[in-house]
């Protein structure tokens, strides 16, 4: 009797830590799966070119998004975890004006922005770090211009952009590359919805567009000659599509730290002659942009620079198309 009750006793025991490693795994498959899934739509990117034809440098083919990371044409950059050798946690962080390294220093003594304008872009909001953005962009009395999305996006925080004086541009509402360089009709039918959106939270009829990944972008080459086609008839049809001549990388990964995003952002702009137009994103993992973003403001008042929202009358800068 005691040996059947002992052996009840450890089957009962038994099961219970089968199901409690089960339990366990789940949770952890559950974990992973969810930090891929993060990962992906935030942000898919490409590295950055730091230098293409005419100066372009290309919005990495794939951004974040949405809930439908299977049909973008990711990357392999994508799903992997960003390998730990692009971290620096060792490099102390810039915390003062006179606190960057050596080397950035110089960098930051060769940028010349008088008489230039920087304009700051943030794509594919809005996200939970809106509001944050803006008060930073408040504090320092910067305009700047959101080219957002409607998919997997906050929509509730749409009006704050315009209401604190910034520009909102459209970036197609599910940014999602198969589909909306399928054909014309998807991409203005894609472009119409978040027009929609946009007027409908805003009251504005925003005029000014960004394509996802950039004219420039390759993602596109499953259709040939859209980008040409595309380019076109958004500003027959009164649009103006603006691309980057600088950016701060943070397409490229959203491990990257505050160092790195602020040294892509002055070696990018070291390139550029003329007025600026700096690429950066506004989604929830983009926490270092965020992080960053005061410096940034601070390293291109400090050489010049006057800080512009984009409008319809802008100067656009235009990548060369590739398709
Ligand atoms: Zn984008």
């Amino acid at each position: 009797m005691k040996k059947e009750m002992k052996k009840r006793t450890l089957t009962i025991l038994i099961v219970l830590c089968v199901a409690v490693a089960i339990a366990a795994c789940v949770f952890l498959y559950m974990q992973i799966n969810n930090m891929l899934l993060e990962k992906e739509l935030t942000t898919p990117q490409a590295p950055v070119q730091t230098e293409a034809v005419d100066g372009n440098i290309s919005e990495p083919a794939t951004e974040p998004t949405t809930e439908l990371p299977t049909t973008q044409p990711t990357t392999e950059t994508t799903t992997k975890a960003p390998p730990p050798a692009t971290q620096k946690p060792s490099q102390p962080k810039p915390s003062g004006d006179n606190n960057y390294s050596a080397n950035l220093a110089a960098k930051i003594a060769k940028l010349n922005g008088k008489g230039k304008k920087i304009y700051l872009t943030f794509d594919d909001g809005p996200s939970s770090l809106t509001p944050k953005f803006l008060d930073v962009l408040d504090k320092y009395n910067v305009k700047a211009t959101f080219f957002v999305i409607g998919k997997g996006t906050i929509h509730k925080y749409l009006p704050m952009i315009v209401e604190r004086g910034h520009t909102i541009g459209l970036h197609t509402y599910s940014h999602n590359y198969k589909y909306i360089y399928a054909s014309e009709d998807n991409f203005f039918k894609d472009l119409d919805e978040i027009s929609k959106l946009v007027e409908e939270k805003t009251g504005v009829v925003s005029k000014v567009i960004r394509f996802p990944g950039g004219s420039s972008n390759k993602t596109s080459s499953f259709n040939p000659g859209i980008m040409t086609k595309l380019t076109g008839m958004v500003q027959e049809k009164g649009y103006t599509y603006f691309d980057w001549n600088c950016t701060n990388g943070d397409g490229t990964s959203n491990d990257l730290s505050v160092n790195q995003i602020i040294n892509t952002a002055v070696d990018t702009a070291l390139k550029v002659s003329g007025d600026l137009v700096m690429l950066m994103h506004d989604a929830g993992a983009k926490k270092t942009t965020l992080e960053a973003l005061p410096k940034i403001i601070e390293i291109f008042r400090d050489a010049g620079y006057t800080f512009a929202p984009i409008v319809p009358e802008t100067v656009p800068v235009h990548h060369t198309l590739t398709n």
